[in-house]
């Protein structure tokens, strides 16, 4: 039995604002201890929230940025839970009236599902931080620090539309990108202002109706997200497999072990009696607020996608991977075409050489790359004029790294030119034949494409520095016209 997974992300990512959701308070981390705290945030009684305008317009450039729809009307309300880190006793979040809804975003070529939607996306405040280990009483007490309380948050819903854990862990970090590109997020994962939950149901490939899902929580990276998916996904399998049913329920990932272990079922899940906030207005949002916005969003990277694909003649997955996989790398591209570069020998040097070289320092931005944009103009155009063989171009591009020399510089004073010098290459050329008789046998009998290991000879004595077109010229002049009377 073949099975599908059914994959469905909530993301929660701190908005960039100074100060928190419904109170002056700063949301600076790292401060000591309840110092970022207030009466509002402390829930303390009679202290009445008052909206943020500024996580309001940061909530809906996000919205805006993922294709949503920003309702002109939402409404806060109380999602009532018992916690220690929940001074009020509830969390105002948004419930059957979010701000934003029915948004899309595209993954890459190589992804399962191509459009991911996006159910909606809602604006709530954080909790604060239960601090049970690192303090002198932490053997007999749990601590509470609230300064992360009444932070603003948004959380992005997406439909049950991956199909994979990998297709997950890139629409993550294409949320990340995004949110991060409108100055919207940090994206910093380790201190948590960006965190992922993810909902996971396997189902017989063909059948129409999803399977009950459970819910992961803690993976906050890309990797512990496909993998926590990854095991999830064959857990659930084994369980269908040996005749037994999938627990709704969530589950923790432990990355130590590998593995998710089960956190709480349904019976015991919170019933949270949700009901509208009495302290806060409807969120009313006028329509030219909404375009003021949007106007001032930044070019996307599904945007610029598009537009280099138009400029410069790149495939999806070139342009693709140049907005994507490498930061910096559509800037380093464009500047490299701007030098005068053509567009795709600029796109095969950076995802080829550069990323090579990148890879082994475990870096995936071009800020660690030391050689300019003009600089690999200039070996490009070297090498497209000929003046380098393409073996050479490489060796050259490695010495620019390690040196920080340019092309020219190295080409000269190396004498790495190749040559068009044809008697010198006529020498090569017969000491080939004289060593491989073989092959002249053989193309004498009519079998021409022996041409090109005899070529590739004469390139390896030549160490490279050989224009190949010369090189085919003359070994075709020394063979003759035998190969067009096979057997004469
Ligand atoms: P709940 O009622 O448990 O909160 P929702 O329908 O609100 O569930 O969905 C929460 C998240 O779970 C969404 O991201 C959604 O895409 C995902 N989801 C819903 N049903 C499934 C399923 N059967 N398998 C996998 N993911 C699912
Ligand atoms: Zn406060
Ligand atoms: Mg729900």
């Amino acid at each position: 039995m073949r099975y599908e997974p059914v994959i469905g992300l909530e993301i929660h990512a701190q908005l960039l604002t100074a100060t928190k959701i419904f109170c002056g308070c700063a949301t600076t981390f790292g401060a000591p201890p309840n110092t970022n705290v207030c009466p509002v945030c402390l829930g303390l009684p009679g202290a009445l929230p008052v909206l943020n305008r500024r996580a309001v317009e940061l909530a809906i450039r996000a919205g805006l940025a993922l294709g949503c729809r920003i309702q002109a009307r939402s409404i806060f309300a109380r999602k009532n839970y018992f916690y220690p880190d929940l001074p009020k006793g509830y969390q105002i979040s948004q419930y059957d009236q979010p701000l934003a809804v029915e948004g899309r975003l595209e993954l890459g070529p190589d992804a399962r599902t191509r459009y991911v939607g996006i159910t909606r996306i809602h604006m709530e405040e954080d909790a604060g931080k239960s601090l049970h280990h690192g303090l002198p009483d932490s053997d007999r007490y749990t601590a509470v620090d609230f300064n992360r309380a009444g932070v603003p948050l948004i959380e992005i819903v997406t439909e049950p539309d991956l199909r994979s854990a990998a297709d997950a862990a890139e629409c993550f970090s294409r949320v990340r990108e995004i949110l991060v590109a409108l100055g919207v997020n940090d994206g910093n994962m380790e201190e948590g202002s960006l965190r992922c939950d993810a909902n996971v149901s396997v189902r017989r490939v063909g059948e129409a109706t999803f399977g009950t899902k459970t819910e992961v929580k803690n993976v906050n990276s890309f990797r512990f997200l496909q993998k926590a998916l990854e095991y999830e996904i064959e857990r659930q399998i084994d369980v269908l497999e040996s005749g037994g049913r999938v627990v709704q329920e969530t589950r923790l990932w432990d990355s130590d072990l590998g593995e998710t272990t089960s956190m709480r079922t349904k019976e015991e899940a919170h019933d949270y009696r949700y009901f509208p906030e009495p302290d806060l207005q409807p969120l009313d949002v006028p329509q030219a607020w909404v375009e003021a916005i949007r106007s001032t969003l930044p070019e996307l990277p599904e945007e610029r996608k598009q537009r280099l694909m138009a400029a410069h003649g790149l495939s999806d997955y070139d342009a693709d991977l140049l907005v994507r996989l490498i930061t910096g790398g559509a800037d380093y591209f464009e500047r490299v075409v701007a030098a005068g570069a053509q567009a795709k020998a600029a796109s095969n040097w950076i995802q080829g050489e550069i990323r090579r070289r990148l890879k082994e320092l475990g870096r995936d931005d071009m800020s660690a790359v030391p050689v300019t944009p003009e600089a690999l103009a200039e070996l490009i155009d070297l090498a497209e004029r000929g003046v380098v063989s393409s073996t050479v171009a490489k060796d050259v591009f490695d010495r620019m790294w390690t040196t920080g020399r340019r092309a020219k510089a190295i080409v000269d004073e190396e004498g790495l030119a190749q040559t068009g010098d044809t008697s010198a290459i006529a020498a090569l050329v017969e000491s080939v034949l004289a060593e491989n008789a073989d092959a002249v046998e053989q193309y004498r009998k009519g079998k021409t494409n022996v041409i090109g290991f005899l070529v590739g000879q004469v390139m390896k004595k030549g160490k490279g520095r050989i224009d190949p077109k010369v090189a085919n010229q003359l070994l075709r002049d020394a063979l003759g016209g035998a190969a067009s009377s096979p057997g004469a």
